[in-house]
């Protein structure tokens, strides 16, 4: 089973050597990275093409549901999210 804390514990364990919990420890990690630069790379690389496979089929390039709109790329959802992100960060700042 998909044990989040663990795979989550596992991570912290890894970045905590300075090893890229992404290959199981089989780089390094720079600092103020959360995984090594071919991982890096790879995950980009695969948002990259998944947002476009998303686009095409129509649907929101962040998340793949259905969009419910057409006169904006991503769905409500998302958009719902990152207005509320938005908004934190708006607080965040000004509690500062
Ligand atoms: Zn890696
Ligand atoms: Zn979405």
């Amino acid at each position: 089973m998909y044990d989040i804390e663990r795979v989550r514990a596992n991570a912290a364990y890894y970045l905590s050597r300075g090893n890229c919990p992404r290959c199981g420890g089989a780089n390094p990690v720079e600092p103020g990275f959360k995984r090594c630069r071919p991982c890096a790379i790879r995950e980009s690389e695969e948002r990259k093409r998944r947002r476009k496979r998303y686009a095409e089929q129509g649907r929101c390039p962040s998340c793949g549901r259905p969009r419910d709109d057409d006169s904006y790329k991503t769905c409500s959802i998302c958009r719902a999210n990152s207005k509320a992100q938005h908004e934190a960060m708006k607080q965040q700042r000004q509690e500062k």
